[in-house]
Parts: structure tokens; C-alpha cells; sequence
């Protein structure tokens, strides 16, 4: 687990936990109906503006796409989109070393 996901776990719970007293607050002050409704209504507005957090703190690491944006984009499409090649035999593979013939000389096709 790197740092970056306990922080995330870290928030999480901090979130609930907020979330959790506010909806405990909310149905102490207002009776059933209502309080049902305020705490669906402060839920999605906490969602909102975690997602609006979290989206901006990930975008300044990579290039501000979102969730996306902490990941070069060969993790994300390189593996699916792209065909690596072996120099030597032509066989189509993902490993570092042809499965084939063993040479690590590589290239990409599609
Ligand atoms: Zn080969």
C-alpha cells in the first residue's frame, strides 16, 4: 500500500466519521421525515465536494484529467492498445524476453 492510498483510506475515514456525526446531529435536531431528507441532501453535497477535492489534488500530479491524471498513460492504455513484437522472430508478446526465442529486442505495432 503506498502512501498515497493510506492517505486516502485516512481521509475516508475522516469523511465518514464527519459524515456519521452530522447525520447523528441532523436527526437529533429535526424530526424523522426531514432529517431523512437533509442528511440524503448533506451526503451528496459532501460527495460533491470530496470528488472536487480529490480531483484536484490527483490532477496536480499528473495532467489535471481527473483520476486519471496521477497515471502515465501507458499504464492505462499502453498494455491494451499497443502489440509488442519480437525483433528476432516476430512473435507477438508481452514479456520483457520473447517467450519464443528469448531476446529482449522488442517493437511496437498495433
Ligand atoms: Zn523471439
Amino acid at each position: 500500500m503506498s502512501a498515497n492510498n493510506k492517505q486516502f483510506l485516512f481521509n475516508q475515514i475522516i469523511w465518514m466519521g464527519i459524515s456519521i456525526a452530522i447525520s447523528l446531529a441532523i436527526s437529533l435536531i429535526l424530526p424523522f421525515p426531514i432529517s431523512l431528507l437533509a442528511i440524503i441532501g448533506i451526503f451528496i453535497l459532501l460527495n460533491y465536494y470530496m470528488r472536487k477535492r480529490m480531483m484536484r489534488r490527483m490532477g496536480m500530479g499528473g495532467g489535471g484529467t481527473g483520476i486519471f491524471g496521477s497515471m502515465s498513460p501507458s499504464s492505462i492504455f499502453g498494455d491494451s492498445s499497443l502489440k509488442y513484437y519480437c525483433m528476432s522472430c516476430g512473435t507477438q508478446h508481452k514479456q520483457v524476453a520473447c517467450p519464443k526465442c528469448g531476446s529482449k529486442m522488442k517493437r511496437v505495432g498495433s
